[in-house]
């Protein structure tokens, strides 16, 4: 299965090391056979840190890359490196809305571990599709709202939430 011209941008927010930036380019082509770039990176998100918070506000950021023009790709992958918050949790390991079309992903609590941050970027991606969270019990799309639980799913879509990326993905014709 190969997902003709969809391709994915991966784009770093501020500094990140480029050995996540592949392994998450590797991810989605091994378990979606989706093509990816990699983007050059943007500044450091000032606009968007709480300071009664101490923390960088998702929303924000997500609303600041939509308006951004990125030529070719279907859905963008926003990687940042701090602490992200939505107003109703203490902190996010990532951020996307259902269908939208950039969705982000903090390396913050991951413990430098590119594997993690693989999950949350697959899991955020099946956001960017309508994917919804799946009760499953290793699935990808399983919500994590810490370490512990994203190290008790898989990397992998269970049957299901493949079956609705493929159609997601069609092209049509
Ligand atoms: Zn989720
Ligand atoms: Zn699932």
């Amino acid at each position: 299965m190969s997902q003709g011209n969809f391709c994915i941008g991966i784009q770093p927010v501020g500094e990140i090391d480029t050995a996540y930036l592949k392994v998450i380019a590797g991810s989605f082509l091994g378990e979606l056979r989706i093509k990816s770039l990699i983007l050059p990176p943007l500044d450091h998100p000032d606009y968007a840190f709480d300071k009664r918070r101490v923390q960088y506000n998702a929303g924000i950021i997500i609303n600041r890359l939509e308006t951004m023009n990125f030529k070719g790709c279907s859905k963008i992958i926003a990687l940042i490196d701090a602490d992200l918050f939505i107003p109703v949790f203490s902190y996010v390991l990532g951020e996307a809305r259902m269908g939208g079309k950039c969705a982000l992903a903090s390396l913050y609590r991951l413990k430098q571990s590119s594997e993690r941050a693989a999950k949350v970027a697959l899991h955020e991606f099946g956001h960017l599709i309508n994917l919804g969270h799946c009760h499953e019990k290793t699935c990808v799309m399983k919500f994590s709202k810490n370490i512990e639980q994203l190290d008790s799913i898989s990397a992998i879509f269970c049957k299901y939430c493949l079956d609705h990326i493929r159609y997601a993905l069609k092209p049509t014709s």
